[in-house]
Parts: structure tokens; sequence; C-alpha cells
């Protein structure tokens, strides 16, 4: 089988590192089996003999000191290769505490091994760590992470992940008048993954970035597709907008406007069509959202706070940031038939976005009765399953024509 871009394969008797080498990445192995081992007074010393689902070579991953050991299959052997790169964005998001008392541990470890190196007696010191350090829960999460997040890479230079449209109701006149681009993964083995799941997962790493760019690209091509396709059917109605969700960590990234302005103008299509949904719980900070909002907006493009009544729900959050659309959260349009206090704060978050003069988005809206209470409140947008799921732009394209 070809290595895939973060797997390698090494068949029985070859190397995959030798000591003193520097060491860039770390591998996990997915079958097979690798021996470590050191040159002791010119006699081969095994240092362990490692299983499916270890980890080995991450030290030099930490620090920049070469490898003090030499691994070698001595099957043929399947490893999942983490890289540096991976492992330092990791880092970056944990604490600086445990980050600087990681630093230390390695240099104090590396140090004993120069001693007892010096002392003729490093084998002990260069043994693998034993199983039971962490549970075996603790490793196969970290490592499946590690392994996804590689899949996930994978999946975005294939063009695995797929962009989805989720229609938006105009309330008063029964048409679409526009979308929310979701994203999907179908993994090849596990099948569907839930955005929840790979879209953390992203967020955790620089990944968003990439993803959030691909998704806006592509949602864009295909708006330009729908757009078209409503010209022919209805002509004079108002243009379809496309609402893409935006993640704190592609706010912070400084080109991040400027990426989205080119892509817009590459393609010719109208800003004032891109909304950009952001959500009350960002961990960006307040005043950089804020600038961030502020500049789309002069750039054309609208802003919407997505899940709504869910973040920390301070007004103090709309009291500066200028946004154009509220879309109050699925939770409390799906509670509102049965729970009195649900259905007055739906009241109530759709009076406060009239009075801002935003327009209005009700999420999750899954049955008739929903619709028929949101449209007696005058709810401008409706969004849910009672409308339509979440579908590929062909599916799309087809309700359209007829007459969607
Ligand atoms: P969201 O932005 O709040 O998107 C709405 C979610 O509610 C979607 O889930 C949609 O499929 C689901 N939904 C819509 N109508 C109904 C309904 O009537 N009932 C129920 N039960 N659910 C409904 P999905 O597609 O699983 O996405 C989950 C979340 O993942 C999104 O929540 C969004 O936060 C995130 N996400 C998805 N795609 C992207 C993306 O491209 N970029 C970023 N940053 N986040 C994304
Ligand atoms: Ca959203
Ligand atoms: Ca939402």
């Amino acid at each position: 089988m070809p290595d895939k871009l973060y797997t390698q394969t090494f068949s029985t008797d070859t190397h995959i590192f030798s000591e003193g080498e520097k060491g860039i990445i770390a591998y996990v192995i997915e079958s097979g089996l690798v021996e470590i081992y050191t040159i002791k007074k010119g006699k081969h010393v095994v240092l362990g003999i490692l299983t499916p689902g270890q980890l080995f070579g991450e030290m030099a991953l930490i620090d920049d000191e070469p490898r003090t050991a030499t691994a070698i299959a001595i099957k043929d052997t399947v490893l999942t290769i983490i890289s540096r790169k991976q492992l330092i964005e990791r880092l970056k998001n944990t604490e600086p505490m445990l980050r600087m008392l990681m630093r230390v541990i390695i240099s104090r470890y590396r140090t004993s091994i120069r001693h007892a190196r010096k002392a003729g007696m490093i084998s002990q010191l260069n043994t693998p760590l034993p199983d039971d350090t962490m549970s075996e829960e603790t490793q196969t999460l970290a490592i499946g992470k590690f392994r996804q997040e590689n899949e996930l890479r994978e999946a975005l230079l294939n063009k695995d992940l797929l962009v989805h449209y989720q229609p938006l109701l105009n309330m008063e006149t029964g048409k679409w008048a526009g979308f929310e681009a979701l994203t999907r993964w179908n993994h090849p083995t596990k099948g569907p993954i839930s955005p929840i799941e790979f879209i953390s997962l992203a967020e955790e790493t620089t990944l968003i970035i990439p993803i959030g760019m691909y998704v806006l690209r592509q949602a864009i091509e295909d708006m330009i597709i729908l757009q078209a396709e409503r010209n022919k059917i209805l002509p004079d109605a108002p243009p379809l907008f496309i609402a893409v969700n935006v993640s704190s960590r592609q706010i912070e990234e400084t080109d991040f406007i400027d990426n989205i302005a080119s892509i817009v103008k590459e393609n010719g299509f109208p800003p004032a069509s891109l909304k950009l949904e952001i959500t009350e719980s960002m961990t960006a900070d307040y005043q950089l959202v804020v600038d961030w909002a502020s500049r789309c907006r002069a750039l054309g493009f609208s802003i919407a706070i997505d899940d709504f009544g869910t973040g920390y729900s301070s007004m103090e959050h709309l009291l500066e940031l200028e946004v154009d659309t509220l879309k109050i959260d699925q939770t409390f349009i799906k509670k509102m038939q049965q729970n009195p206090k649900a259905r007055k704060l739906v009241v109530g978050m759709v009076r406060l976005s009239k009075a801002l003069g935003y327009s209005t988005v009700a999420e999750g809206l899954e049955t008739e009765v929903d619709f028929n209470t949101l449209q007696g409140m005058s709810v401008e947008y409706g969004q849910g399953f009672h409308i339509a799921k979440p579908q590929s732009a062909e599916k799309i394209i087809e309700q359209l024509k007829n007459g969607a």
C-alpha cells in the first residue's frame, strides 16, 4: 500500500530513526512492531519493544536535542506521523505553567541521560515509558486526536470536505431568502463526522484557517450558480445571501478579512450577499471582535450573532458590536411550545432584535406549530428541519427550479 500523507510504512529491519540524529517527528504505531535500542560498548542493547497504539520519538519534538536511541521496525510496520509543528500548536494552547514544567522535566531527563551515559548505565534511563504511567483511555484519546487531525488535513487536501447548504426562509413571502453553509466530512471508514466534533478539533489547531477559507471559497462559487438558477425562475426576487460560520481563531488571523475580500472580488460576488456568523461565546478578545465586525461591515459584508441567548448573554456585547442579524438559538425555539418561559424569551429576543434594527432568524424550526408561532411573532427568517435540512448544492438547485 503506498504511504498516505501522514502515515509511513517500514518493512521489517528498516531503521525509523537512528541515535544521534535530529528528530522533528514522533510516531504512533498503527500496526507492526518497533524495537528501540542503543549500542553500549559495541553491544546491541534492547531498550523496549513497542506495540500498536504506542507513541515514540516524542522528546525530540519538544526540544532540539538529538535522538537518544535508535528505532527499527522488527515487523512490517505502519506509523502515523506527528510533526513538531502539530505538537507546538497544541502546546501553545496549554497553560504556560504546564509548558514550562514540560520543558524543565524534559531538559532534566536529557541531562540525566547524559550523566548516566558517562557512568555507563544508559539502558534503564532510556527505556520507553511504561504503559501504566498514563491511563489507556487518556493515551487513546490523545493519540486519537493527532490521528484525526492528520485525517482531517488529508480530507482538506483531497477535497473530501463538502459544503452543504441549509435554506433560510423568508417567513413573509414563503420563499428561500438565503442559505447557511455547513461543512460536512464523510470519513472513509467512520462515515459522517459531526462538524461539532471536527470543527472543534480544527479550532484547537490552526487547521480552522485553511478549512474556513475552503468553505468560504466553495460557498461563494456555489452561490453564484444558485443565484443564476434562481434568476431563471424568480428574476425579481431579492438576491440570495450566504451565511458562513466564523471561528475566533479566524478573527485573530490578521489577513483573514483581506482573504475574504479577495475571494469575493475574484468571483465578482456582491459583498452585501455575504453574511458572517459569529457566536456570543467567542474566545477572541472582545475589542478585536468589535473592530473586526466593523471592518467587515465597512467592506459591505453583514454580520450575524449566532446562537443568540446561549453565550454570555451580556447586553454590553450588543452595545459596542455592530451587527445586522440576531439568530435566536434553537434551544429556545425547541422548548417554546412546552415551556412558557422559553416562549416569552423568544418574544423578548424578537422585540429586542427589531428595536435594534436587526433582522431576526429563528433557528431549529422543526414543526408546523413552530412555524405558525414564529410567523405570529413576525420573525423575518426561519431556519430548521421543517423548512429544509442542510443539503448539497445540486439538491438545492432542483428545489430552486421548482420555485423554492
Ligand atoms: P450552527 O452554526 O448553529 O448551525 C446550525 C446547526 O443546527 C447545524 O448543525 C444544522 O444542521 C442544525 N440544524 C438546523 N436546523 C435544525 C433543526 O430543525 N433541528 C435540529 N436539531 N438541528 C438543526 P451542524 O451542521 O451539525 O453544525 C453544527 C455546528 O458546527 C454549527 O452550528 C457550527 O457552529 C459548526 N459549523 C458547521 N460548519 C462550520 C464551518 O464551516 N465553520 C465553522 N467555524 N463552524 C461550522
Ligand atoms: Ca451558524
Ligand atoms: Ca446556530
